[in-house]
């Protein structure tokens, strides 16, 4: 208790956190690539939106390292980035808005139906235990895996 006090020594020490889903429909200029929340804000809606940001940030190394290490401009390469890690974000953001719109709004409003069946999925989840590897396996690997193939720069 006491470390708690000394935490939150009042309630103006309580911050709300926004929560934001959304994307730029273009992620780059000359000089500048938006990856992570920077090119599409992700909700904390299945824990996932820091493997997206990690994932993005691999395929970036993948596809502008060689060429930065060898001088090059990358400015023609910028799109390339935002054309592959488009798909995995298009479809991590559509099921976190389905859960927004099909779960948490309605418990917020307090129209959920306690009462009903879980959805059908969630039933299948349930009678088939193996079935629940599916989901993990996407939020764990990423709907695009990201392998990291730019070799570390030698420390000095
Ligand atoms: C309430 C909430 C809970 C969440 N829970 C989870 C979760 O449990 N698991 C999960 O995977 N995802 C979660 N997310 C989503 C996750 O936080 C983001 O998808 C993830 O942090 C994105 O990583 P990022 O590196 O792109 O951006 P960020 O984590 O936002 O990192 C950007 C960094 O840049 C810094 N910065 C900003 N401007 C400047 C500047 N001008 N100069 C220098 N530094 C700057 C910021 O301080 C920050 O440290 C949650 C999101 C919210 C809103």
């Amino acid at each position: 208790m006491p470390d708690l006090e000394r935490a939150l020594p009042d309630f103006d020490a309580v911050k709300l956190l926004s929560v934001s889903l959304d994307r730029l429909s273009c992620w780059y200029k000359p000089g500048l690539l938006a990856i992570g929340d920077a090119a599409h804000a992700m909700s904390p809606v299945g824990g996932i939106g820091i493997n997206l940001a990690i994932q993005d940030a691999v395929c970036t190394a993948n596809m502008l390292a060689p060429p930065i290490r060898d001088g090059k401009s990358v400015d023609g390469l910028l799109g390339r980035v935002q054309e592959r890690r488009m798909l995995p974000t298009r479809i991590i953001q559509g099921a976190q808005r389905t859960v927004h719109e099909r779960v948490l709004r309605p418990v917020i409003e307090g129209k959920a139906g306690f009462g009903e069946r879980p959805p059908l999925i969630m039933r299948l989840f349930d009678r088939f235990p193996l079935l629940r590897r599916i989901p993990g396996y996407f939020i764990g690997h990423g709907i695009r895996q990201e392998h990291v193939e730019v070799p570390a720069a030698p420390v000095a």
